[in-house]
């Protein structure tokens, strides 16, 4: 395939690097990558050892000494380089996350314009890192706060995203004066080591040492906990479950560590009566069959006031008819693979189950076979009848099902069943009815990190900080002002008179 080679993948690839070099360990075990697309083996990636992990732990620590002295401008211009690179190498990276990860290629090519789009954002951010100044109840003295940077950050990414996470973070955490060390799903790492490959080339350009961007794909067990464990990393990004975001937040609690946490969400979309139906419709169904349902913000319930449930049952039940199922790398499909056959099952599992506790399930849920579903991981979308308080409705099924929930009276009680999950990532509204709409963005509304109108709850741009709220985590990426996660805080306060006032009136006579 012309694009692995264009990348510099080849059939074994090493798993670890701290820039343009690599580490050379055999010995670990090697990932190998098949395709969720058709089954085939697409390359290896060789583990790294925990051995592996410490050099490349020394080598960003050595980086950050020289890289927080650079202006921040400076560390933009890398940046800026990087979004170029990115744009030069998008068609072959998008093949590549869409072959790897089973998302159709058009979403492939989004998310690496996702990428590209925040090195822009922090190309502009490099320049205004800002911090307040304050008036001290002191004379003759000046106050204000900065941020400086923290060391090394590390991103640990989920298999749904394999490329944009990282840029989310690593791009932000670099214009800020941090180093970079990534730790990828072991489901889809060559994507990461693409993403290597091409990050080092500007740094050769730019004659950058080593350990700015660093790469390790390992196991979660060693490498993963290592990381969890060190002191050295002062803040880890975790973006995947929330068990595993809550472990990792245990454990880096325990040595005062910082994390941002980007786990799972139970996303609704609100029907009132006065919804337009011509908007909500396509907005629903793109949020829960897109990506075939892996996406943190994929829709996964759906709240229809009852006297518009039939109908839009219905309107569901006829799209859900014309979706077309297949290669995702094929512009006429709708619906690709789950990422593995794991995925098939625990899909199946939750379909059982909610039948179990009194779902119904109305259409999909099969798996698809023969001709062009040889990886066996195609299944038919599915739609079920539903009630919010099913365990399994509480739960997140990384998978495209859609529980339909029927609701009655004003639109508190819709937004009470989108708030009675554990999760709170994205929420939306569909109303034409500028008090329901208002009452869901209120203080008593959506309690939701993400709340939209008349848009659905998937595709969020970048100029947004991005996140939830409850077991989603609460951390936030991306926009806005997200940057300060990936910096410490430092208040100054100047004197530049003659005496020595102290604060709050005290009075300290010698
Ligand atoms: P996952 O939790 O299985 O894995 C996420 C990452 O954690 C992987 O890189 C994995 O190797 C790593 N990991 C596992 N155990 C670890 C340990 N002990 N120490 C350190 N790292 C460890 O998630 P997944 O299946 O890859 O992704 C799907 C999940 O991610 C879903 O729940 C989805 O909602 C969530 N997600 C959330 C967001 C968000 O922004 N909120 C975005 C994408 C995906």
């Amino acid at each position: 395939m012309d694009f692995l080679k264009t990348l510099g993948i080849e059939e074994k690839n090493y798993g670890g690097s701290t820039g343009q070099q690599w580490l050379t360990t055999t010995t670990e075990g090697e990932l190998k990558i098949y395709s969720p697309v058709d089954g085939k083996f697409i390359a290896s990636v060789y583990q790294c050892s925990p051995k592996d992990y410490e050099s490349i732990i020394q080598k960003a620590n050595e980086a950050f000494i020289e890289w927080r002295k650079v202006p921040a401008p400076k560390r933009g211009e890398i940046v800026r380089q990087i979004g170029l690179k990115l744009r030069e190498y998008k068609e072959p990276l998008a093949a590549l996350v869409s072959y790897e990860m089973g998302k159709s290629l058009q979403e492939g090519l989004g998310e690496v314009q996702e990428m590209i789009d925040i090195c822009d954002f922090a190309v502009g951010l490099s320049r205004q890192l800002y911090g307040y100044t304050m008036h001290s109840e002191r004379p003759s003295h000046r106050m204000y706060d900065q941020y400086h940077p923290l060391g090394i950050v590390s991103t640990v990414s989920a298999f749904n995203f394999p490329v944009a996470v990282w840029s989310w973070n690593a791009m932000l955490a670099a214009v800020c004066g941090n180093v970079n060390l990534w730790k990828p799903s072991s489901k889809v790492p060559l994507t990461a080591v693409a993403v290597q490959k091409i990050t080092a080339q500007v740094l050769k350009e730019n004659n950058l040492s080593e350990g700015i961007f660093s790469l390790i794909v390992g196991k979660g067990s060693t490498i993963g906990e290592a990381m969890l464990n060190d002191k050295n990393i002062p803040l880890i990004s975790v973006t995947g479950s929330t068990p595993v975001g809550k472990h990792a937040a245990e454990v880096v609690a325990k040595r005062f560590g910082r994390v941002i946490l980007e786990l799972g969400g139970n996303n609704a979309i609100i029907l009132t009566p006065d919804a337009d139906l011509k908007l909500a419709i396509p907005a629903v169904v793109f949020g829960a069959v897109g990506t075939a349902g892996q996406r943190c913000t994929s829709t996964r319930r759906l709240i229809i006031h009852e006297s518009i449930y039939d109908k839009v049952k219905d309107s569901l039940l006829k799209a859900y008819s014309s979706l077309k199922i297949g290669n995702p790398l094929d512009q006429i499909n709708h619906v690709g693979p789950l990422i593995d056959k794991n995925a098939v099952t625990i899909f199946k599992n939750a379909l059982v189950q909610a039948e179990k506790e009194g779902g119904k399930v109305i259409f999909g849920g099969e798996s698809l076979e023969g001709e062009g579903y040889e990886s066996g991981c195609y299944i038919v979308p599915a739609l079920v009848e539903a009630e919010n308080h099913y365990h399994i409705v509480q739960e997140e099924t990384f998978a495209p099902i859609l529980y339909l929930i029927k609701y009655s009276g004003d639109v508190s009680q819709a937004i009470a069943l989108n708030n009675g999950v554990v999760q709170g990532l994205s929420s939306s509204i569909f109303t034409n009815n500028m008090r329901e709409a208002e009452e869901f963005l209120s203080a008593w509304g959506s309690d939701c990190g993400i709340a939209n109108v008349n848009i659905g709850t998937s595709g969020a741009e970048i100029g947004g900080a991005f996140g939830g709220e409850k077991e989603t985590g609460g951390g936030r990426e991306s926009g806005s002002d997200s940057w300060k996660q990936y910096m410490r805080l430092q208040t100054n306060t100047i004197n530049f008179g003659t005496t020595l006032p102290l604060a709050q009136g005290i009075k300290f006579e010698l």
